[in-house]
């Protein structure tokens, strides 16, 4: 109340004043008390009359935009205008606050790996961030308000939505990207619902990759121990002559050969899936490595083939031995076997101008038609079944060579033809290969 007294005081002067002005005036001209009354009068106007100008002057200023001050004045105007500019600068901060709580918040779930999805209580697109947008290919500015059903119209999810409970997520294709999405519903508020999305197409392709290898190993397995388990009930329930009873056994140590050579091939490449990269400083000679994978291919072949080693010499790529030796073996093995007699394998080595190598092993072979090729490295993937078994092939030999080259930062490379051979190529990055110190030893060839 600081302010009614000056006011009262104001007012009062004011009209005093006025009032004492009028009866001057009045006496001299002969009515001094009518004079002070209308002069009173008068100032009790003027006092009113201002009050109204400063009121409507802060009103005004309160219709206007708040970005301004208040008007400067004192008194009664003077606290309630600065008590509204308070009031009104306190809402600004805690609304402006709010909004970037809900910035924030919104930007959070913007980051967030998943789809977040608001509808309302028709299903009705309120709110989605840009990974929804994506799995959904929805628009989040021009769908919002739209109904989801009519934009997202795979059948699984549109049935999940109708339902009442939604405590399983859904799995199923969206069209745009054609990715394997699991939806999580989640009602909450007055009818609304929350939706999560994940992408699990990788999630389902490992699955079914590990479905089929599982399946794959079975089958693999079964069948050397199939042909051995009835031969066991030969051994022991016919009486053999000593020529049946060998010719058996042969065939019994080819199926325990097989699957010994299957559990090998399972075993290298879990060690290669569960073991770190190969060491970038530990270099490996190919010299001698090369010449022994030539020889492993002379034993195979027993003089079936010509196979020539070309050789830059004292080459050297970092990494692992053993799985570089598995890698080229496996590539001299497979030439060996998918090349008809008196065929030529070529194994070649070169350091390339851009100071990358490059291993390759040509064939006169068989070839590949064009359409499997891509699908050479996937396990147990073989153009001819009966071929791959009938030669001691276990269809992992490829994966394994994969599988060493990209460890040692390479890749694999593949050209074919049918009928005149094919060439596989590993290339190893410049900074895991050198030519070592014994580049003056004589080539390899
Ligand atoms: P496999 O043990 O069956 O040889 P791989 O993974 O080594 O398994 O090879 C996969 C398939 O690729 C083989 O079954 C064969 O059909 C084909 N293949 C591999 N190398 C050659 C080659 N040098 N010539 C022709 N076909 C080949």
């Amino acid at each position: 109340m600081t302010w009614l007294l000056p006011r009262v005081a104001a007012a009062a002067g004011a009209v005093l004043g006025a009032g004492v002005l009028g009866s001057v005036v009045g006496q001299w001209l002969g009515a001094p008390t009518a004079g002070a009354v209308v002069g009173g009068a008068l100032g009790a106007a003027l006092v009113a009359l201002a009050d109204a100008w400063r009121g409507e002057r802060l009103m005004r200023w309160l219709r206007g935009a708040s970005a301004a001050s208040q008007p400067a004045d004192s008194g009664l105007w003077g606290e309630i205008g600065s008590r509204v500019e308070r009031a009104l600068r306190a809402r600004d901060t805690s609304v402006e606050q709010e909004r970037l709580r809900l910035r924030q918040f919104l930007s959070a779930i913007e980051a967030s790996p998943n789809g977040v999805l608001l509808l309302d209580a028709d299903d009705r697109i309120d709110w989605c961030n840009s990974t929804a947008a994506d799995h959904f290919g929805l628009d989040p500015v021009r769908d919002r308000g739209q109904r989801v059903t009519n934009l997202v119209r795979a059948p699984a999810f549109v049935a999940h939505l109708q339902r009442r409970s939604f405590e399983q997520p859904v799995v199923f294709v969206a069209p745009p990207e054609r990715a394997t999405l699991s939806v999580l519903v989640r009602a909450y508020g007055d009818g609304q619902k929350l939706v999560l999305s994940q992408d699990v197409t990788e999630r389902e392709r490992t699955d079914a990759m590990r479905r089929d290898f599982v399946a794959n190993v079975s089958h693999e397995m079964r069948t050397p121990l199939t042909v051995l388990a009835g031969f066991v009930e030969t051994l022991s329930t016919l009486s053999l002559t000593e020529v049946e009873r060998r010719r058996v056994l042969t065939l019994m140590e080819q199926q325990t050969t097989r699957m010994q050579t299957l559990l090998t091939d399972l075993l290298t490449l879990a060690q290669l899936e569960g073991s770190p990269r190969p060491p970038t400083d530990r270099w490996v000679a190919l010299d001698g490595l090369l010449v022994q994978a030539r020889a492993d291919g002379e034993a195979l072949s027993a003089g079936r083939h010509r196979i020539a080693l070309t050789a830059q010499p004292g080459g050297e790529i970092a990494g692992n031995a053993t799985e570089l030796m598995s890698a080229v073996g496996n590539l001299v093995g497979n030439a060996v076997r998918y090349t008809p007699d008196g065929g030529r394998i070529d194994i070649r080595w070169r350091v390339r101008p851009d100071g990358s190598g490059e291993l390759k092993v040509v064939d006169t072979g068989i070839g590949i038609d064009k359409e499997h090729i891509p699908r050479l490295t996937e396990r147990f993937y073989r153009v001819d079944g009966s071929r791959s078994r009938g030669t001691g092939g276990t269809g992992l030999g490829l994966s394994i060579v994969k599988h060493v080259v990209q460890r040692h930062g390479g890749a694999l490379g593949v050209t074919s033809e049918p009928g005149k051979g094919s060439c596989f190529t590993l290339v190893f990055p410049a900074a895991r290969v050198r030519q070592g110190v014994a580049a003056t030893a004589a080539p390899a060839a």
